[in-house]
């Protein structure tokens, strides 16, 4: 458990059992309805499909709505907070039509609302979501077809706001209200001056590209006077950033936003409801600090802070406690999904057999390289990496102009890649590294080619080196003898993971089991459920993968209540424009001109044109 920190990222859904397997259980504390994911792999398998699955626990949906919602209510009731609660899930964290149901479903019991930030958001959530307790709160631009649509669905009972985000929106907005005579509630998003650290947090701070600055604040409330609408301005919001690290960053803002409000309040708005966007962070290494991939924070004392920050300010002013609303993604949808892929080979670096001693005859350049190998002690072991880099240099050098062999070169690096794994092996003896090692490991190790596409499934992973848990999920009695590092399958330089998640630091290598003759070994991705759906894409034409969800039983029994097909390979041609029934007709027309040039005869064609077609249809992955 240790060697993976499962304990200290799975949040208590994931562990491993007995025999050496990993286990999902949604209801936390109740051991009998634990689900082996090797029991779940032999269950999609039966059904014919192929990994790599994306894997959705709707229960993991349900039991993160509630934690967040209990939590802030029990902060507000030991704080005796006179207002109450309202989170909204933010439909761009994975916009995927089953978490959208499952949200609006679980939320309910909450008045769990959505946000939206488009019109294809805005129109899937209005088709969702039937509780008009609940807020609908409208994000970024808007045109009179959008406005007009938020303005219907006031009209018909809903909580469903209209966030400013720019100076010119409002008049927009007051003449469509006008024409059709429905009133909005109105909110607008303000610019703080409190900027968060991480990853994910341009959108804060005075330069934010979204939001109100205080002087366009006061113009909004003017020009609402004006029009005689202020009763309109019921929602100040505000949005850090995602994956917000620390809490002080967090209460910061919140203080400072708090003073905002109470002032709306004094200018004559009714408000009532205070946004406080996203930022709830996802510890996804488990090291509970400020480090990008974590936070300093519990989700409890989160809650407890924003009430204890919201009451604080507004306690000398005597502005009733506001509606607190947050835009939580992340903390909702990261465990829901757990991506599942087969390992498919594995790359090691050879033990070389070298000489005791070189010939004669052999190059300077190669017999120095052979030196540093050879005289390698823990003292010199700068020395010898330097004069290993610089003679491999030179004798790429030679090479290229034909003074050494390719059967010399290729000898020099066996002696380069045993100079390396020696000083990796020694390294570790030492107690302060020099930092041109670092990357030394990852260099040496293992490459486990993986069946499934980073572009595709863990775009974060590539884009701004996000970390995920990875690990096997099975085989966890067994001591994993080596290191790895993944690689995809789209054959992209940039298509690894050599970055892995560490208590105290990141890890270059994962370590992994050594594959045993035909069998299969599998490895999950786990908090995938925020972001990565979506921003995923085509690279290399790998598409969507086979989506299974489950869903849990506190027995311990489970059902797979949908399956997804991934993309076939028809559907990903057909993205780009590909019309696969040309594609058929194209190669068909190949295949017989190869007929009459007597290449292949009839009977061959026949069967080549069932490869094709087999292939148009099948998945884009590696199938077996
Ligand atoms: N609200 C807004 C306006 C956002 O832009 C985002 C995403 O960055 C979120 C909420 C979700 O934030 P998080 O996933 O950190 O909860």
């Amino acid at each position: 458990e240790e060697l993976y920190g499962i304990k200290n990222w799975g949040a208590g859904y994931f562990s491993i059992s007995d025999n050496g397997e990993v286990l999902v259980n949604p209801y936390r504390n109740n051991k009998e309805s634990s689900i082996s994911f090797m029991d779940m792999i032999s269950g999609i398998r039966e059904r014919g499909l192929d990994m790599p699955v994306l894997l959705r626990f709707e229960n993991l949906l349900d039991a993160q709505i509630s934690f967040l919602n209990e939590s802030f209510l029990k902060a507000m009731k030991s704080l005796n907070y006179q207002g109450t609660y309202r989170g909204v899930y933010p439909v761009k964290v994975n916009q995927q039509q089953q978490v959208i149901e499952e949200v609006t479903k679980f939320g309910q019991r909450y008045h769990h609302g959505l946000e939206v930030g488009s019109k294809p958001e805005l129109i899937a959530a209005l088709a969702h979501l039937k509780d008009k307790e609940a807020c609908l709160i409208c994000n970024g631009y808007k045109d009179a077809e959008f406005i007009d649509l938020v303005l219907y669905a006031v009209k018909m009972g809903y909580k469903c706001f209209f966030v400013i985000e720019v100076p010119g929106e409002l008049d927009l907005l007051m003449e469509r209200s006008k024409a059709l005579d429905i009133d909005p509630y109105i909110g607008i998003r303000i610019k703080l001056s409190a900027k968060a650290g991480g990853h994910w947090t341009d959108s804060g701070g005075d330069r934010s590209i979204f939001g109100l600055n205080m002087s366009q604040v006061i113009t909004i409330v003017d020009q609402l006077k004006e029009h005689g609408k202020l009763d309109c301005l019921r929602l100040m919001h505000y949005h850090l950033g995602s994956q917000i690290p620390n809490i002080r960053d967090i209460r910061s803002a919140v203080l400072e936003a708090t003073r905002v409000y109470a002032e709306l309040v004094k200018e004559g708005a009714p408000m009532g409801y205070l946004d406080l966007g996203g930022g709830l962070a996802v510890d996804y290494d488990g090291s509970n600090t400020n480090y990008t991939n974590s936070r300093n924070y519990s989700v409890e004392e989160y809650c407890t802070d924003i009430v204890e920050a919201v009451m604080s300010i507004l306690e000398p002013s005597e502005v009733p406690h506001p509606i607190i609303v947050t835009e939580s993604g992340r903390t909702t949808v990261a465990y829901y999904s757990v991506l599942l892929f087969n390992v498919l080979d594995v790359e090691k670096l050879e033990e070389y057999e070298l000489p005791d001693q070189l010939t004669e005859e052999t190059p300077d350049q190669i017999k120095y390289l052979f030196e540093a190998y050879k005289g390698l002690t823990l003292k010199n072991i700068q020395e010898c990496y330097n004069d290993g880099l610089y003679y491999r240099d030179q004798i790429r050098e030679m090479f290229k102009h034909g003074t050494i062999s390719l059967r010399q070169r290729s000898f020099s690096e066996k002696i380069f890649w045993s100079l390396i794994s020696k000083i990796a092996k020694e390294k570790t003896k030492l107690k302060n590294p020099p930092p041109d090692l670092e990357d030394l490991e990852s260099a040496i190790a293992d490459i486990y080619y993986c069946n499934f596409s980073v572009f595709q499934s863990i775009p974060d992973s590539w884009a701004i080196d996000q970390l995920f848990p990875i690990m096997p999920l099975h085989r966890l009695t067994e001591l994993p003898k080596r290191n790895g590092i993944i690689a995809d399958i789209t054959c992209d330089c940039d298509g690894k993971i050599d970055r892995f998640i560490d208590l105290h630091d990141v890890r270059s290598t994962l370590p992994l089991h050594e594959l045993k003759n035909g069998d299969d070994y599998y490895l999950g991705v786990f908090l995938v459920g925020a972001y990565q759906e979506t921003l995923g894409d085509l690279h290399n034409l790998f598409g969507d993968t086979n989506v299974v969800s489950v869903r849990i039983y506190p027995d311990g029994n489970y059902d797979f209540v949908k399956e997804i097909q991934g993309d076939s390979v028809a559907d990903v041609l057909s993205y780009v424009e590909y019309d696969p029934k040309e594609l058929l007709d194209r190669f068909r027309e190949t295949a017989e001109d190869a007929v009459r040039e007597g290449q292949i005869n009839p009977t061959d064609r026949r069967e080549i044109m069932r490869a094709y077609d087999t292939g148009l249809r099948g998945y884009t992955y590696y199938e077996r």
